[in-house]
């Protein structure tokens, strides 16, 4: 098993605009952390100037390492941050391709992703699905007390090409795949 590299950056952060001053043609915001998101203030994007009167509504017009397209209000962009930081950073690239799968399970409301059926289905990061396959043939004792003779001639491409039908497997866009188990 493969870990993805530590280096890779996968904070949520969102760019947080004014949106009166972006509808007048101006782009007043910064980048924050999605996680509290929804705790910025116009004063926070605006600086001393702040003209909290007709300047007091913000939006969220970018956002990296939140698994879904477009813009959203603060809101909805701290609920997502909130939701990826509760896995290991590590695990999150894995996240966000299950969810940008789109065949991935829900929270009861809305488009979040249930964290526990996440961790159910998870199965690592692997550099292909054959060499989950046999490992997965280890840990369950596959050809356990088969003599090594015979051992030889089991056909693994035909049981790994089974054992597939089971799973889900994204590409990882830095190399290997994420093995997901269906339940
Ligand atoms: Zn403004």
């Amino acid at each position: 098993m493969t870990t993805t590299s530590p280096s890779t950056d996968t904070t949520p952060r969102v760019w947080i605009g004014c949106l009166a001053c972006y509808n007048a043609g101006r782009l007043v915001g910064d980048w924050f952390d999605a996680t509290t998101a929804d705790e910025v203030t116009t004063y926070d994007v605006h600086g001393a100037h702040s003209r909290a009167d007709s300047h007091d509504e913000l939006w969220v017009f970018d956002h990296e390492n939140i698994p879904v397209r477009g813009e959203m209000d603060p809101l909805t962009a701290a609920a997502w941050g909130r939701c990826l930081a509760e896995v290991d950073e590590r695990l999150r690239p894995a996240l966000c391709v299950w969810v940008e799968s789109g065949d991935y399970v829900a929270e009861s409301t809305g488009d979040l992703p249930s964290i526990s059926d996440f961790e159910e289905r998870y199965q690592g990061h692997w550099d292909t699905f054959a060499e989950y396959a046999e490992n997965l043939a280890d840990d369950i004792g596959l050809l356990a007390g088969v003599p090594e003779e015979i051992a030889r001639y089991f056909d693994w491409r035909a049981w790994s090409r089974d054992l597939a039908f089971d799973y889900s497997t994204y590409d990882d866009p830095e190399g290997g795949v994420f093995v997901f188990r269906d339940l």
